[in-house]
């Protein structure tokens, strides 16, 4: 008999997603580093259909493949029925998916506009990526950080720094600087929805709300929201 649970999976370049579903709810989750996505393997259960989706994604054994544009769709509508923009922040690359004319906008060239950006520079102010907000928190205002290349950026963040600036005031204008990066690409009108891992970043949604000057909605798990669409596929198909 078929399970009435799938799985989706979204083998991103920097981190491999899983999601178990059952038509309501995520039941389980898990988030590996992008080259341990066979041990995302190990916990399908016998008779669960499995969809893939993700730059990794015919690497992966799987039951049928989706684009990441198609998982993102499928998966922010669960949330936001109403959404018209996507903003997907992941590590090596953004992309910006208009739902109204299905167009898309992709930084994949410039590490500057990716999470990658932020991992380097809070590899060298010694906090975790997921510590760089706190750090920003209780800045008092923002560095300018102006390079377009996340090399001249991390070099300017290092001799502002030398120069005295704070830590803190260096990690808001962190966030700033990818914020303007990734406005870059964004259309001026529709309900913009914000995803991927760098979405789990509130100070960063919060340097891009203001820098587009529009509120942007994020889901609760905004990192699993494309293996969510791949596995919402997977159980239409099942
Ligand atoms: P991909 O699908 O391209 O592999 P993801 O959407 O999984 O990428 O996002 C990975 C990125 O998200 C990494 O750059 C990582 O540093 C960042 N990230 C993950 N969790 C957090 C967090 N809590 N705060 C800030 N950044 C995060």
């Amino acid at each position: 008999m078929p399970q009435k649970t799938v799985i989706g999976i979204d083998a991103g370049s920097t981190a491999a997603k899983m999601v178990r579903f059952d038509g309501r709810r995520i039941l389980a989750s898990r988030v590996v580093d992008a080259r341990k996505w066979p041990s995302l393997l190990e916990l399908v259960k016998p008779g669960e259909k499995v969809c893939t989706t993700g730059y990794f994604r015919r690497k992966v054994r799987h039951d049928m493949t989706l684009t990441e544009i198609s998982a993102a769709r499928l998966g922010v509508a669960g949330y936001f029925p109403g959404a018209e923009v996507i903003i997907d922040i992941g590590g090596q690359d953004t992309k910006v998916i208009d739902l109204r004319d299905l167009t898309l906008q992709m930084n994949d060239r410039c590490s500057a506009g990716t999470g990658a950006f932020l991992e380097q520079a809070a590899r060298y102010l010694g906090v975790s990526v997921e510590g760089l907000a706190g750090l920003a928190a209780g800045a008092r205002k923002a560095v300018d950080i102006n390079s377009t290349c996340s090399v001249f950026a991390l070099s300017e963040m290092i001799s502002a720094l030398e120069k005295g600036a704070g830590r803190k005031e260096v990690a808001a204008g962190l966030h700033r600087a990818l914020a303007r990066r990734i406005a870059e690409l964004v259309p001026s009108s529709g309900k913009i929805v914000a995803i991927g891992g760098v979405a789990r970043n509130r100070r960063m949604v919060r340097a891009l709300s203001d820098e587009l000057g529009v509120g942007l909605r994020v889901p609760r798990e905004p990192q699993l929201v494309n293996a969510l669409g791949a596995a919402r596929f997977a159980l239409a198909r099942r």
